[in-house]
């Protein structure tokens, strides 16, 4: 399936307006997919496996900004260390810990977000409210000086009720606004971005608009 570059435009001039990252979600495309949306202009791509990332930001070209997306392993935060732009998901201190020592490996601070689970569903990761609390004043206590909590990130329920959709949103929107220091909010995807948008999402992450469907469930 061909990249949607009159879709791009679009979505990007819809968010530029208003002041929101787009986030390009190339996971399972191909480098040259990922190559003709760079050449309509884009820079910040989202992979959600760390091999895959390593792989592609290898080949690619340098000024691409990588953003990682998915549920990162502490044992492989290594191999993106050194060229990571964005860290969406961060879900434990013993993570954020371990961005920090390979930051520091490689002489960077690497940006988190915190991932907070504001979904019914089961399976997303994140931390609660309770939770986000505890690692805040945790990290307000012993500082990680290379791995630096910039924002929240977070998924909304997977249904088709609009109302429910921004709640979560809303829900995220506030806990971000807790925490001055904050400046990212990573929060809609394909499905609702829109709302996102309208809730106060500062970046959003959009695969299949502009690269088409994923086979399989990845
Ligand atoms: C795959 C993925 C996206 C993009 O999903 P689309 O529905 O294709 O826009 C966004 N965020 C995360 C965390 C993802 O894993």
């Amino acid at each position: 399936m061909p990249v949607n570059i009159e879709a791009y435009h679009t979505i990007r001039k819809e968010l530029d307006a208003k002041k929101i990252t787009l986030v390009a979600v190339s996971k399972t495309k191909s480098p040259e997919a990922i190559l003709e949306l760079y050449r309509a202009g884009h820079r910040d791509f989202g992979e959600n496996y760390v091999q895959e990332l390593k792989d592609k930001a290898a080949t690619l070209p340098g000024d691409i900004r990588w953003h990682f997306i998915g549920h990162l392993q502490s044992n492989k935060v290594k191999f993106i260390a050194p060229f990571v732009q964005l860290i969406h998901g961060a879900d434990s201190l013993k993570l954020l810990q371990e961005i920090n020592k390979q930051a520091e490996k490689n002489q960077r601070v690497i940006d988190c977000l915190l991932q907070v689970h504001i979904a019914e569903e089961e399976t997303k990761f994140g931390f609660d409210k309770n939770e986000l609390g505890e690692i805040l004043k945790e990290l307000e206590r012993n500082p990680l000086a290379h791995a630096r909590v910039v924002g929240l990130m977070g998924m909304a329920s997977f249904t088709p009720d609009p109302t429910k959709i921004r709640n979560e949103f809303r829900v995220l929107r506030a806990l971000f606004d807790q925490q001055p220091s904050f400046r990212i909010l990573s929060m809609g995807m394909s499905a609702d971005y829109g709302i996102a948008a309208e809730e106060g999402s500062t970046m959003v992450r959009i695969g299949s608009i502009l690269f088409g469907e994923r086979a399989g469930i990845k």
